[in-house]
């Protein structure tokens, strides 16, 4: 059953405080609406519990990405073609790129957002392992002030963030400097285009002299929220890479997972993809 359009209400917030402003007096009342990719589709499904939205599209300097010597910060408004065209982005953070352009097709990657692709908080959303691999920071704002949270602990369990109601994400920082480290993103679907994860893979490595200094691993589509990969990076994290480690690593992967069967895959062929992942990533 589709939705009947004069049930809902659609604001547009002029500038950031005036957006603040609308989600504290009524906070739950008003939902923040970006791109509306995710939106439209409970709204096209009937599906759309929510009543009341504002536009925040249009708010000025939420776009921009900007690059200082140690950050690229990426607002939270940045759409994947934004994200696309940076030369910064292309050439610093390749698991990034690669992430957007497996988002969707063209015409979601021209409307949707980062901002709003974090804030949908799905477990098999594409950018959240790009931005675990890369130690990512989320500015948010309210009335009551601004404040930083590191991205590995935004998403607390299903469906559930670090995020207020009367909170906007506003943007995105990454620190520079891993141009040099080993960095792969892939993604499992059904098609190369317009299909959902059944796992998404990024992980980036330091190897000096066959040894691992530092390694970064996460996953999406394998646990209720986007997980980076701890346990395995732990058993890797000063290690000479050789097939022992390769096999103590994935084996570790193990605890660092819980995924399930649904719709698009199985509890098992996730697991096994994983470690398969894991696995070519390191050989
Ligand atoms: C056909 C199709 C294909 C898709 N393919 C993919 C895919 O391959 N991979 C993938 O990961 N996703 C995919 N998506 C999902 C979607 O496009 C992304 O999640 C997109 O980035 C959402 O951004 P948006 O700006 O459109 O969010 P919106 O729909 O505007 O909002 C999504 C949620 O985030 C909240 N929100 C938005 N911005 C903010 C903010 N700044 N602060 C706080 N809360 C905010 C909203 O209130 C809402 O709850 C697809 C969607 C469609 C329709």
């Amino acid at each position: 059953m589709r939705s009947w359009l004069a049930h809902y209400d659609i604001q547009s917030a002029a500038s950031l405080d005036d957006a603040l402003h609308v989600l504290s007096r009524e906070p739950g009342k008003w939902t923040p609406f970006a791109g509306g990719t995710d939106i439209m589709v409970l709204l096209e499904a009937g599906k759309l519990t929510k009543r009341n939205f504002l536009s925040i599209w249009g708010i000025p300097g939420l776009r921009a990405i900007t690059h200082s010597p140690g950050f690229v910060t990426i607002g939270a408004l940045a759409t994947y073609t934004d994200i696309l065209a940076d030369p910064v982005i292309q050439s610093e953070f390749p698991l990034l790129c690669a992430a957007a352009r497996d988002t969707g097709a063209l015409a979601i990657q021209n409307r949707g957002t980062i901002g709003g692709n974090i804030a949908n908080a799905s477990p098999a959303a594409d950018i959240p392992p790009a931005l675990l691999v890369y130690d990512a920071t989320l500015e948010v704002a309210s009335i009551r002030g601004r404040r930083r949270i590191d991205y590995t602990r935004f998403h607390t369990a299903y469906k559930l963030m670090d995020l207020a109601a009367d909170e906007l994400i506003i943007s995105i920082s990454l620190p520079r400097g891993r141009s040099g480290w080993k960095q792969v993103y892939r993604k499992v679907g059904t098609r190369r285009a317009q299909a959902i994860s059944k796992i998404c893979f990024a992980a980036a490595v330091e190897v000096q002299d066959r040894t691992i200094r530092d390694v970064r691993i996460a996953l999406g589509s394998v646990a209720p929220t986007v997980v980076r990969a701890t346990a395995a990076e732990a058993a890797l994290r000063g290690r000479l890479l050789d097939a022992d480690t390769i096999h103590t690593a994935c084996a570790a992967l193990t605890r660092d997972i819980s995924p399930i069967d649904d719709v698009r895959s199985t509890a098992a062929y996730r697991r096994l993809v994983a470690g398969n992942l894991l696995e070519g990533f390191l050989s």
